[in-house]
């Protein structure tokens, strides 16, 4: 038999996990193996998508295979990326393909060496305004550009520059490698003498960094004790061993102060990642990243799932912070998820707090974590004296929330040179709005609660829903002109008392309504630091990490706003917000004070604030939630059912709650209407599913909501490690 030289191989299966919400990889035929993680490009319904090669583990129901249409050769996400992929996947009962698409962001960057820039070769046919600004733009600057650089700079749109292309006005002129970050100096700059504390505390880090070996570290220590001098020394053994750092934040738009301290300690900016970023920031950081030249990322929850190829450190500083859940999309929890992916790693993983959670203490107590402590603030600073303010006891005029003692102590704080904070976690004028003659409450149509109030700008808000209307000149109900009242404080309300009795001073409000971009934030940061602000009024955005030498007194409007409500957690968030907020105060040679406004002066949390002793706080706490069998001793999962019908949204709930398996391991709570029983235009009912700490939830809730079939009109949601119960 003679061979023929030109027969092809028969194609090969190959698999492919795509970002879609699908739990199914597809699979494709093509000539050669792949290996697996690389990225390809498939055609996917009308659609082409990117995606990589993956295992089946679902096989795909289509006989004839469409061929792949591109292999990246060599464009491989790390094997730690798939496994971790695969572990999230099946804790959080998230699709696979809507967590790759959190680990493969900007797949198109490999789609060439550099970014493609276009230029102008011709006047279009047609002409318009928009048409005439590009034109314009290239006649002052004649270089080409990048489509996504050019929409930026003349605010055209890039679907209009695209259609451009299509007409040959603007051509493909050349490609600009992507930006490869700088590369961080080889000489580090002077770093600071460490404490004895610090030492030891870095130290003990650095030998796991040796080791090489998996371990979580609980650092713990107040604020302003120096933790974060600690957790740069760990950074500095990665800049000089080799690897990646990950260095994970709970508001990286807030954090100017902290990346201008690693710049300063390191003589370099660390490469940023959220999901605001500028696409072109996003692409050229993903890319370097991928090809391992970026040493230190700075994220909020979503840099965790960047393809970092060598990982060997990861930091979660305020490991307690509840924005590390991701409550939309795949639900998780960043903090518990950063655990996961240190081990896979082999890394060393620290969690940084001065409050730290009860389920990071729990790890500490049963030896899966070790434990450093910094036990005083930096430098001898002391902590700052809490006192109490029992609003029991004083008789406040009606639209006044600032007590006698706590406005003399303002009074005096300003007149001395220094700064106030006053602490209020609620946005705009308002939270409430009645009607004085019929009593009618101003609600959003969409959603099960009251419209805010924002005087400033002059509009009644939903903060759930964004749903905004102008404030009405008649009552909806009774029709009666000028009635609707606000109810309750806000900070801007608060600011506006303050202004009623210390007209001079120099008052500023402080929220996300105010602060959207980072730059904002900046700005802001440094007006107070030059003191150009003496009273400043904000939401817990104001809580975390700055550090204003002057800020001595901290004034705290209702201590209680969060001790109320379904969340078991409660007390712990209250504490911990209140603690941070509290340690705003004082920071360098200046003692600081707070007042703390309460109608529960007895309540543990309050006591613990004013003693300083946190333990004591946390020693009940623990006690309560064991005693019920509740995180951190249990485990939580929760369902969350919605849909535009209320009746078929109870039917559901109920339903599922009939076919619940019976078994001794868990026990079904629900179902019950939701506390905000209507979102945005969605009714909502919560099942909650509780389980001893060594039954993990997720096969009794996937065999569960198999046996259960939903009408497509209702929607599930599976909260595992539920954070939020409204
Ligand atoms: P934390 O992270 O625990 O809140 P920081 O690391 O921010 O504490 O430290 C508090 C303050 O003390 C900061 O202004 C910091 O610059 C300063 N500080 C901490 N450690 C040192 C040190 N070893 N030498 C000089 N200043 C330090
Ligand atoms: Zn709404």
């Amino acid at each position: 038999m003679i061979a023929n030289a030109q027969a092809v191989n028969p194609p090969l299966k190959t698999s492919v996990l795509l970002p879609v919400p699908l739990n199914t990889a597809f699979d494709y035929a093509y000539s050669a193996a792949v290996p697996l993680g690389t990225l390809v490009k498939v055609s996917f319904g009308i659609r082409v998508l990117y995606g990589v090669t993956w295992t089946s583990f679902e096989s795909s129901s289509y006989k004839t295979l469409k061929p792949l249409l591109k292999v990246y050769d060599g464009v491989r996400l790390p094997d730690v990326s798939l496994k971790f992929i695969d572990w999230v996947s099946d804790y959080t009962m998230a699709p696979k393909g809507q967590i790759l698409k959190m680990a493969l962001p900007s797949p198109e960057v490999f789609e060439a060496k550099g970014e493609q820039l276009y230029g102008l070769v011709k006047a279009p046919k047609k002409m318009n305004p928009k048409r005439q600004k590009i034109i314009d733009f290239f006649e002052a600057c004649s270089d080409p550009l990048p489509l996504s650089e050019i929409s930026e700079q003349t605010d055209v749109s890039e679907g209009i520059l695209k259609t451009l292309v299509k007409e040959g006005v603007l051509t493909l002129q050349g490609e600009r490698p992507w930006e490869a970050p700088l590369p961080p100096p080889t000489q580090l700059p002077q770093k600071p003498q460490l404490s004895l504390d610090q030492l030891v505390a870095s130290e003990d880090v650095k030998k796991s960094l040796e080791s090489e070996a998996f371990h979580t570290f609980l650092l713990e220590g107040v604020t302003g004790s120096g933790k974060t001098e600690v957790y740069f020394e760990a950074i500095e053994w990665v800049l000089k061993n080799g690897g990646q750092a990950l260095v994970m934040l709970p508001e990286i738009a807030l954090s100017a102060q902290w990346l201008q301290r690693f710049e300063t300690r390191f003589g370099f900016p660390p490469a940023i990642w959220h999901s605001d970023l500028p696409p072109r920031q996003r692409k050229s950081t993903y890319r370097s990243l991928f090809e391992g030249n970026t040493p230190v990322v700075v994220g909020a929850r979503s840099a965790l799932f960047l393809p970092f190829p060598d990982l060997k450190l990861i930091i979660v500083d305020e490991e307690h912070d509840g924005s590390y859940k991701q409550e939309e999309g795949v639900i998780y929890n960043a903090r518990d998820m950063a655990v996961v992916r240190a081990r896979f790693s082999n890394a060393t993983c620290v969690l940084a707090s001065a409050t730290p959670s009860l389920e990071t203490e729990l790890n500490v107590s049963s030896g899966k974590y070790r434990h450093i402590i910094l036990n005083d603030r930096f430098g001898g600073a002391e902590m700052p004296d809490v006192k109490l303010i029992d609003l029991r006891k004083i008789k406040m005029p009606p639209q006044e929330w600032l007590s006698p003692t706590l406005r003399e102590q303002i009074g005096k704080t300003v007149n001395r040179g220094e700064q106030v904070m006053l602490f209020l976690n609620r946005r705009g004028y308002a939270p409430m709005t009645l009607c004085r003659n019929c009593g009618d409450r101003l609600m959003c149509p969409h959603c099960s609660v009251s419209l805010v109030h924002h005087k400033f700008r002059d509009t009644l808000l939903c903060h759930h829903c964004g749903h905004s209307i102008p404030q009405p000149k008649k009552c909806n109900s009774c029709t009666e002109e000028g009635t609707y009242s606000a109810i309750g404080p806000g900070v801007e309300r608060i600011l506006e008392e303050v202004k009623t009795f210390l007209p001079s001073a120099r008052c500023a409000v402080m929220t996300s309504d105010h602060l959207t971009t980072s730059s904002k934030i900046a700005d802001f940061v440094e007006k107070i630091q030059n003191h150009e602000v003496d009273v400043l009024i904000g939401t817990q955005i104001m809580a975390k990490g700055h550090h204003f030498p002057l800020l001595t007194l901290v004034g705290i409007v209702d201590g209680d706003s969060a001790l109320s409500g379904s969340d078991l957690r409660a007390s712990e968030k209250s504490f911990q917000l209140l603690h941070q907020v509290a340690g705003r105060s004082g920071r360098e040679e200046r003692r600081g004070q707070v007042l703390l406004q309460t109608h529960n002066p007895e309540h543990p949390v309050m006591q613990s604030l004013v003693q300083h002793n946190r333990a004591q706080f946390f020693a009940l706490e623990s006690d309560q939630r064991m005693l019920h069998g509740f995180p951190p001793y249990g485990r939580l999962a929760a369902l969350i059912l919605s849909g535009k019908k209320a009746d078929e949204v109870e039917k559901a709930a109920r339903l599922l709650a009939r076919r619940f398996p019976l078994t001794e391991k868990a026990e079904l709570l629900g179902p019950t209407p939701a506390p905000l029983t209507f979102i945005r235009g969605n009714y909502r009912w919560r099942l909650l599913l509780k389980t001893r700490k060594d039954f993990p939830p997720q096969p009794l809730l996937k065999a569960w909501l198999d046996k259960a079939p939903l009408p497509s009109s209702v929607r599930v949601q599976v909260d595992i490690d539920p954070y939020s119960f409204y």
